[in-house]
């Protein structure tokens, strides 16, 4: 696909509705060089002209979100974002069920869901967490590959929050836990604009 095609639909017919700074992590902070923002006027789709490389195994993009790299610093940031997120998910669609978070950070939501499943497992690309995941009896992975090694055909729900906006390829992404014949869980996105 072309710089002048949507991303998702390949149609030509799009705009440039933005052009300037963006938010870089938290509100407040914003990149150093201009990005724009363009819309499709056929699926009406909104995508970066460019797509903003980020390590988000590194603690560089933690500081932007969190203000620190800290576990701490991580859960002053999200723990207060747990309840809404069950409510959205519903607390009886956890209840003995194998349940793995994609971008789980340091485990918030897992920490709230782990009362309701039988098994909690993080995916996260900030090892650092990984030793808190699993201190409060979450599995930590890096990469959704290396899970499916252990777990394959044997998770029952798989939620994901405020990621799917992050990866250049979001259909990708998707498609690689959502629900199949083998393995016929259910699937909890909700990505955040
Ligand atoms: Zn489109």
């Amino acid at each position: 696909m072309s710089d002048g095609e949507c991303r998702l639909c390949g149609s030509t017919e799009i705009d440039t509705i933005y052009r300037g700074h963006l938010r870089e992590g938290r509100a407040g902070s914003a990149t150093k060089e201009q990005h724009s923002v363009i819309r499709c006027g056929q699926c009406a789709v909104r995508f970066l002209g460019r797509p903003v490389r980020t390590d988000y195994s590194g603690v560089e993009y933690r500081v932007l979100v969190d203000g620190a790299a800290s576990i701490d610093s991580f859960r002053e940031t999200h723990d207060w974002e747990q309840a809404t997120k069950l409510s959205w998910v519903g607390s009886r669609t956890l209840r003995d069920q194998v349940v793995c978070d994609v971008g789980c950070g340091g485990g918030a939501f897992l920490d709230l869901a782990s009362g309701f499943s039988k098994e909690t497992i993080g995916i996260e690309p900030m090892a650092g967490y990984h030793p808190f995941l699993e201190q409060n009896g979450h599995r930590a992975y890096s990469l959704c590959s290396d899970a499916l090694q252990d777990w394959r055909g044997m998770v029952d729900v798989v939620v994901c929050f405020s990621v799917i906006e992050h990866v250049e390829d979001p259909a990708e992404c998707s498609s690689r836990f959502l629900p199949t014949e083998e393995s016929p869980g259910r699937t909890g996105r909700r990505p955040r604009a």
